[in-house]
Protein backbone atom coordinates (compact mmCIF):
# COMPACT_ATOMS: atom_id res chain seq x y z
CA UNK A 1 0.00 0.00 0.00
CA UNK A 2 1.67 3.52 -1.15
CA UNK A 3 0.48 6.62 0.70
CA UNK A 4 1.30 10.73 -0.34
CA UNK A 5 2.61 12.45 2.06
CA UNK A 6 2.79 16.40 2.23
CA UNK A 7 5.62 17.74 4.70
CA UNK A 8 5.66 21.31 5.70
CA UNK A 9 9.63 21.61 6.14
CA UNK A 10 10.14 25.34 6.93
CA UNK A 11 10.74 26.22 3.08
CA UNK A 12 7.91 25.26 1.57
CA UNK A 13 5.77 21.98 1.38
CA UNK A 14 7.45 18.97 0.03
CA UNK A 15 5.64 15.99 -1.50
CA UNK A 16 6.94 13.01 0.07
CA UNK A 17 5.85 9.04 -1.57
CA UNK A 18 5.88 6.56 1.05
CA UNK A 19 5.41 2.69 0.96
CA UNK A 20 4.75 1.11 4.40
CA UNK A 21 6.24 -1.92 3.16
CA UNK A 22 9.62 0.63 3.01
CA UNK A 23 10.20 0.43 6.56
CA UNK A 24 7.51 -1.64 8.90
CA UNK A 25 6.77 -5.36 9.61
CA UNK A 26 6.79 -6.51 6.35
CA UNK A 27 11.02 -5.62 5.84
CA UNK A 28 12.11 -8.03 8.49
CA UNK A 29 16.04 -7.47 7.35
CA UNK A 30 15.51 -3.49 7.74
CA UNK A 31 14.32 -4.34 11.59
CA UNK A 32 16.40 -6.74 12.45
CA UNK A 33 19.38 -4.42 11.27
CA UNK A 34 18.27 -1.10 12.97
CA UNK A 35 17.85 -2.93 15.92
CA UNK A 36 21.43 -4.89 15.60
CA UNK A 37 23.03 -1.12 14.94
CA UNK A 38 21.11 0.33 18.20
CA UNK A 39 22.17 -2.61 20.30
CA UNK A 40 26.06 -1.84 18.97
CA UNK A 41 25.23 1.88 20.25
CA UNK A 42 24.05 1.29 23.23
CA UNK A 43 26.54 -1.00 24.59
CA UNK A 44 30.32 -0.37 25.27
CA UNK A 45 32.27 -0.44 22.24
CA UNK A 46 34.68 -3.33 23.38
CA UNK A 47 32.86 -6.21 21.49
CA UNK A 48 32.79 -6.80 18.05
CA UNK A 49 29.14 -6.74 17.24
CA UNK A 50 27.58 -8.26 13.64
CA UNK A 51 26.56 -4.75 11.72
CA UNK A 52 30.15 -2.82 13.04
CA UNK A 53 33.14 -3.49 12.40
CA UNK A 54 35.49 -1.11 13.65
CA UNK A 55 34.43 -0.06 17.20
CA UNK A 56 37.05 -2.25 19.43
CA UNK A 57 39.84 -0.11 19.88
CA UNK A 58 40.45 -0.59 23.69
CA UNK A 59 39.16 -2.31 27.14
CA UNK A 60 39.05 1.10 28.57
CA UNK A 61 35.57 2.53 27.86
CA UNK A 62 33.64 5.32 30.43
CA UNK A 63 31.21 6.89 27.71
CA UNK A 64 30.59 10.75 27.33
CA UNK A 65 27.35 12.34 27.90
CA UNK A 66 27.38 14.86 24.81
CA UNK A 67 26.64 13.57 21.47
CA UNK A 68 24.15 13.34 18.99
CA UNK A 69 24.44 11.77 15.36
CA UNK A 70 26.73 12.51 12.46
CA UNK A 71 26.13 14.32 9.66
CA UNK A 72 25.90 14.16 5.80
CA UNK A 73 27.57 16.82 3.93
CA UNK A 74 28.12 15.88 0.66
CA UNK A 75 25.27 15.14 -2.08
CA UNK A 76 25.55 12.57 -4.77
CA UNK A 77 22.73 11.98 -7.80
CA UNK A 78 22.13 9.25 -9.90
CA UNK A 79 20.16 7.94 -12.25
CA UNK A 80 18.94 4.45 -11.09
CA UNK A 81 19.39 2.24 -15.26
CA UNK A 82 16.04 1.05 -14.87
CA UNK A 83 12.46 1.13 -15.93
CA UNK A 84 10.09 2.09 -13.18
CA UNK A 85 10.91 3.33 -9.59
CA UNK A 86 8.91 -0.05 -8.09
CA UNK A 87 12.06 -1.67 -10.28
CA UNK A 88 14.31 0.25 -8.34
CA UNK A 89 12.32 -0.21 -4.79
CA UNK A 90 12.84 -3.95 -5.52
CA UNK A 91 16.98 -3.80 -6.27
CA UNK A 92 16.59 -1.51 -3.14
CA UNK A 93 15.08 -4.43 -0.74
CA UNK A 94 16.91 -7.36 -1.87
CA UNK A 95 19.88 -8.10 0.19
CA UNK A 96 21.58 -9.63 -2.55
CA UNK A 97 21.90 -6.87 -4.94
CA UNK A 98 23.90 -4.93 -1.68
CA UNK A 99 23.04 -1.26 -3.54
CA UNK A 100 20.65 1.14 -2.08
CA UNK A 101 20.32 5.08 -1.84
CA UNK A 102 18.61 7.15 0.63
CA UNK A 103 16.16 8.69 -1.63
CA UNK A 104 14.59 7.48 -5.25
CA UNK A 105 12.81 10.51 -7.30
CA UNK A 106 10.25 9.12 -9.45
CA UNK A 107 9.18 10.15 -12.90
CA UNK A 108 5.71 11.77 -11.25
CA UNK A 109 8.30 13.95 -8.87
CA UNK A 110 7.47 11.57 -6.18
CA UNK A 111 10.21 11.38 -3.72
CA UNK A 112 10.50 7.74 -1.44
CA UNK A 113 12.27 7.94 1.25
CA UNK A 114 14.47 4.46 1.02
CA UNK A 115 16.64 4.96 4.35
CA UNK A 116 17.33 7.39 7.19
CA UNK A 117 19.75 9.90 6.02
CA UNK A 118 21.43 9.15 9.47
CA UNK A 119 22.70 5.68 8.11
CA UNK A 120 25.15 4.95 5.18
CA UNK A 121 23.51 3.85 1.71
CA UNK A 122 25.23 1.51 -0.31
CA UNK A 123 25.19 4.07 -3.70
CA UNK A 124 28.70 5.40 -4.55
CA UNK A 125 30.88 2.51 -4.35
CA UNK A 126 34.26 2.91 -4.45
CA UNK A 127 35.03 6.61 -5.27
CA UNK A 128 37.06 9.74 -4.37
CA UNK A 129 36.34 13.60 -4.34
CA UNK A 130 38.54 16.02 -3.17
CA UNK A 131 39.86 14.20 -0.29
CA UNK A 132 36.70 12.13 0.70
CA UNK A 133 37.37 8.83 0.21
CA UNK A 134 34.92 7.10 1.55
CA UNK A 135 32.13 8.85 -0.54
CA UNK A 136 29.16 6.26 1.25
CA UNK A 137 29.95 7.56 4.89
CA UNK A 138 30.12 11.33 4.08
CA UNK A 139 26.68 11.44 1.29
CA UNK A 140 23.19 11.35 0.75
CA UNK A 141 22.34 9.37 -2.01
CA UNK A 142 19.82 10.21 -4.52
CA UNK A 143 18.56 8.26 -7.61
CA UNK A 144 16.63 9.76 -10.52
CA UNK A 145 14.46 6.97 -11.74
CA UNK A 146 15.86 7.29 -15.21
CA UNK A 147 17.21 4.64 -17.89
CA UNK A 148 20.17 6.66 -18.55
CA UNK A 149 18.83 7.86 -22.66
CA UNK A 150 15.93 9.86 -21.88
CA UNK A 151 15.45 13.41 -20.53
CA UNK A 152 14.39 13.83 -16.50
CA UNK A 153 10.64 15.42 -16.31
CA UNK A 154 10.12 18.56 -15.15
CA UNK A 155 8.18 17.17 -11.83
CA UNK A 156 11.11 15.20 -11.07
CA UNK A 157 13.80 18.31 -11.03
CA UNK A 158 11.58 20.09 -9.39
CA UNK A 159 11.06 17.64 -6.79
CA UNK A 160 14.90 17.21 -6.59
CA UNK A 161 15.85 20.99 -5.95
CA UNK A 162 12.86 21.15 -3.03
CA UNK A 163 14.68 17.97 -1.55
CA UNK A 164 17.98 19.46 -1.80
CA UNK A 165 17.07 22.50 -0.93
CA UNK A 166 16.06 20.62 2.54
CA UNK A 167 19.16 18.56 3.16
CA UNK A 168 21.46 21.30 2.09
CA UNK A 169 19.46 23.65 4.87
CA UNK A 170 19.27 21.01 7.55
CA UNK A 171 22.80 19.63 7.33
CA UNK A 172 24.68 22.82 6.22
CA UNK A 173 25.88 21.12 3.16
CA UNK A 174 28.32 23.55 0.86
CA UNK A 175 27.47 24.75 -2.69
CA UNK A 176 30.70 22.71 -4.10
CA UNK A 177 29.13 19.63 -2.44
CA UNK A 178 26.15 18.34 -4.77
CA UNK A 179 27.71 16.04 -7.26
CA UNK A 180 27.18 13.18 -9.47
CA UNK A 181 27.88 9.70 -9.11
CA UNK A 182 30.58 10.32 -12.63
CA UNK A 183 32.00 13.09 -10.56
CA UNK A 184 33.63 10.74 -7.92
CA UNK A 185 33.96 7.33 -10.01
CA UNK A 186 35.72 8.61 -13.36
CA UNK A 187 35.36 5.96 -15.82
CA UNK A 188 33.37 3.74 -13.89
CA UNK A 189 29.92 5.21 -13.58
CA UNK A 190 28.23 7.76 -15.91
CA UNK A 191 25.39 8.72 -14.42
CA UNK A 192 23.49 11.33 -13.73
CA UNK A 193 23.40 11.08 -17.83
CA UNK A 194 24.35 14.21 -20.57
CA UNK A 195 20.76 15.21 -20.10
CA UNK A 196 20.67 16.50 -16.68
CA UNK A 197 20.75 19.66 -16.12
CA UNK A 198 23.40 20.59 -13.76
CA UNK A 199 23.03 24.29 -14.71
CA UNK A 200 19.96 24.77 -13.32
CA UNK A 201 20.81 23.26 -9.81
CA UNK A 202 23.81 25.53 -9.57
CA UNK A 203 21.47 28.69 -10.12
CA UNK A 204 19.47 27.20 -7.55
CA UNK A 205 22.48 27.08 -4.91
CA UNK A 206 23.12 23.32 -5.91
CA UNK A 207 26.84 22.84 -7.25
CA UNK A 208 28.86 25.49 -9.39
CA UNK A 209 28.77 26.74 -12.91
CA UNK A 210 31.76 28.01 -14.69
CA UNK A 211 31.29 31.66 -15.76
CA UNK A 212 30.96 33.28 -19.32
CA UNK A 213 34.23 32.21 -21.03
CA UNK A 214 33.84 35.07 -23.61
CA UNK A 215 36.87 37.23 -24.02
CA UNK A 216 38.90 34.75 -21.29
CA UNK A 217 42.61 34.84 -22.15
CA UNK A 218 44.09 31.38 -20.45
CA UNK A 219 47.76 31.80 -19.56
CA UNK A 220 49.91 28.90 -20.90
CA UNK A 221 50.77 27.81 -18.10
CA UNK A 222 47.59 27.34 -16.58
CA UNK A 223 47.43 23.85 -15.85
CA UNK A 224 43.95 22.47 -16.33
CA UNK A 225 44.35 18.72 -14.64
CA UNK A 226 45.81 20.47 -11.30
CA UNK A 227 42.13 23.13 -11.74
CA UNK A 228 40.28 19.84 -11.99
CA UNK A 229 41.60 18.38 -9.15
CA UNK A 230 40.85 21.26 -6.79
CA UNK A 231 37.41 21.05 -8.37
CA UNK A 232 37.39 18.33 -6.66
CA UNK A 233 38.27 15.33 -9.17
CA UNK A 234 40.64 12.32 -8.90
CA UNK A 235 43.31 13.10 -11.13
CA UNK A 236 45.39 10.20 -11.55
CA UNK A 237 43.77 8.40 -14.15
CA UNK A 238 43.66 12.40 -16.52
CA UNK A 239 41.67 11.10 -19.44
CA UNK A 240 38.91 9.47 -16.82
CA UNK A 241 38.78 12.44 -14.86
CA UNK A 242 38.67 14.69 -18.10
CA UNK A 243 36.02 12.84 -19.38
CA UNK A 244 33.87 12.94 -16.33
CA UNK A 245 34.22 16.94 -16.37
CA UNK A 246 33.19 16.78 -19.64
CA UNK A 247 29.96 15.13 -19.09
CA UNK A 248 29.13 17.39 -16.13
CA UNK A 249 29.84 20.40 -17.71
CA UNK A 250 29.44 20.04 -21.07
CA UNK A 251 27.06 17.85 -21.37
CA UNK A 252 29.33 14.72 -23.71
CA UNK A 253 27.41 11.60 -23.03
CA UNK A 254 30.47 9.70 -25.31
CA UNK A 255 33.42 10.14 -23.37
CA UNK A 256 36.06 12.86 -24.90
CA UNK A 257 39.82 12.93 -22.99
CA UNK A 258 41.18 15.43 -24.20
CA UNK A 259 40.95 19.11 -23.56
CA UNK A 260 40.65 22.12 -26.25
CA UNK A 261 40.99 25.29 -26.13
CA UNK A 262 37.15 25.92 -25.63
CA UNK A 263 37.72 23.60 -22.92
CA UNK A 264 40.61 25.42 -21.04
CA UNK A 265 38.73 28.55 -20.83
CA UNK A 266 35.90 26.50 -19.06
CA UNK A 267 37.80 25.25 -16.19
CA UNK A 268 39.41 28.79 -16.15
CA UNK A 269 36.86 30.22 -15.03
CA UNK A 270 35.26 27.22 -12.78
CA UNK A 271 38.51 26.00 -10.49
CA UNK A 272 38.73 29.97 -9.17
CA UNK A 273 34.94 29.20 -7.22
CA UNK A 274 36.32 26.45 -5.37
CA UNK A 275 39.52 27.65 -3.83
ZN1 LIG B 1 25.06 5.82 -9.62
Amino acid sequence: MKCNLLLVLGIGILGIGCSKKVYTSENTVYKDKAAALADTIKNPPTIRTKYADSLVMTDHWLGTSNFNLRKPNLVIIHHTAQNSCEQTFNTFRSESTQVSAHYVICRDGIIQHMLNDYLRAWHAGIGTWDNITDVNSASIGIELDNNGNEPFSDKQINSLIQLLGYLKKTYNIPNANFIGHADVAPGRKVDPSAYFPWQKLAYEGFGYWYSDTTGVNVPESFNALEALRIVGYDVKDSAKAISAFKLHFEHKGIPETFLTPADRKIIFTLYRKYL
